[in-house]
């Protein structure tokens, strides 16, 4: 049984629609997210993951095409913005660069100060939003943002939207930029709020890898249209389409396709590395004359 948390319908949308710059951005999407998934979204730079994801939550509105939250439509009469805008919890790309405020706690406090909440209720929703995120409250609340190491910050930014209780997390590209322990950090962060809060996640991504180790369900967007859909394994059985629209599929993936494409007896869907670890490496040790033996952990 399914349950649509975001249905986006035939949207289209044109930045500076009527003047000579107007660029069309969404042409006719169709969209839904279902409750408690990790879908992710991909596609190439200017493809319109960014525009469309803020259409989940009313910052932009569609020049036609209707998009409900909860199964309303957010641009009816009658419906406020504001609790859409808490519902759908957006994290914009580089979210660190919105922090401001002089400690941690003043600043994922202040969405939900925004929204109305009481003091209390405020200091609440913060340290529940610091323990969802693994930030320590007592050795960090007092702390300037700024002096935080990369992946710290960002996890800040992601607790000032968690702290508005939201039904859905958004987040455009939450690892953009970072070093590898960082990415680590903030994906297993995303990973554990999936797992073990049940928050319904929407990710958009430009790694083939992460999205093939995370994600439950893949929307391809290519030229402001919605080209592919499925799951990870499914979607990169299409490794040409995707490389002619400017992605790719793990590297991992092409490697045993090669493998395959040569006769050797490989799956050719992998596509983690632990998979082709299990598929190699009892091919590689009966090769090697040294049986089946252990298969690596
Ligand atoms: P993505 O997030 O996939 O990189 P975007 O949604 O940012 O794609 O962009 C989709 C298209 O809309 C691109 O052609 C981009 O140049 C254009 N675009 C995005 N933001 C703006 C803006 N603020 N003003 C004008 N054009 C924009
Ligand atoms: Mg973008």
């Amino acid at each position: 049984m399914s349950d649509t948390i975001i249905q986006v319908r035939n949207v289209y949308y044109t930045y500076m629609r009527g003047t000579p710059l107007a660029r069309q951005a969404l042409a006719g999407v169709n969209v839904s997210i279902e409750r408690g998934e990790l879908v992710a979204i991909i596609g190439r730079t200017g493809s319109g993951k960014s525009t469309l994801i803020q259409h989940f939550n009313g910052l932009l509105k569609p020049d036609s095409g209707t998009v409900a939250v909860g199964g309303r439509d957010i641009w009816r009469k009658g419906v406020v913005l504001r609790d859409i805008r808490r519902k759908v919890g957006l994290v914009f790309q580089y979210p660190e660069h919105q922090l401001f405020e002089e400690t941690v706690a003043a600043d994922i406090a202040f969405a939900p100060r925004n929204l109305g909440m009481s003091e209390t209720e405020v200091d609440e929703a913060v340290r529940e939003a610091m323990r969802v995120v693994d930030l320590d409250y007592d050795a960090l609340c007092d702390r300037s943002p700024f002096e935080l190491s990369g992946g710290q910050k960002r996890r800040v930014a992601i607790a000032g939207v968690l702290a508005m209780r939201p039904e859905v997390l958004v987040l455009d590209e939450p690892t953009a930029g970072m070093d590898p322990r960082g990415r680590e950090e903030v994906l297993a962060e995303i990973r554990q709020l999936h797992e073990t809060h049940g928050y319904t996640i929407v990710l958009v991504s430009h790694s083939m890898e992460d999205v093939a180790r995370f994600a439950e369900r893949l929307i391809v967007m290519d030229g402001g249209a919605v080209v592919m859909e499925g799951s990870p394994r499914e979607v990169f059985r299409n490794r040409d389409d995707l490389v002619r629209m400017g992605l790719g599929v793990p590297q991992v993936t092409g490697l045993m396709a090669e493998l395959a494409a040569r006769g050797l007896p490989y799956a050719e869907d992998v596509i983690t590395v632990e998979e082709a670890m299990h598929t190699l490496l009892p091919a590689l040790l009966r090769v090697s004359g040294r049986g089946e033996g252990e298969v690596g952990a």
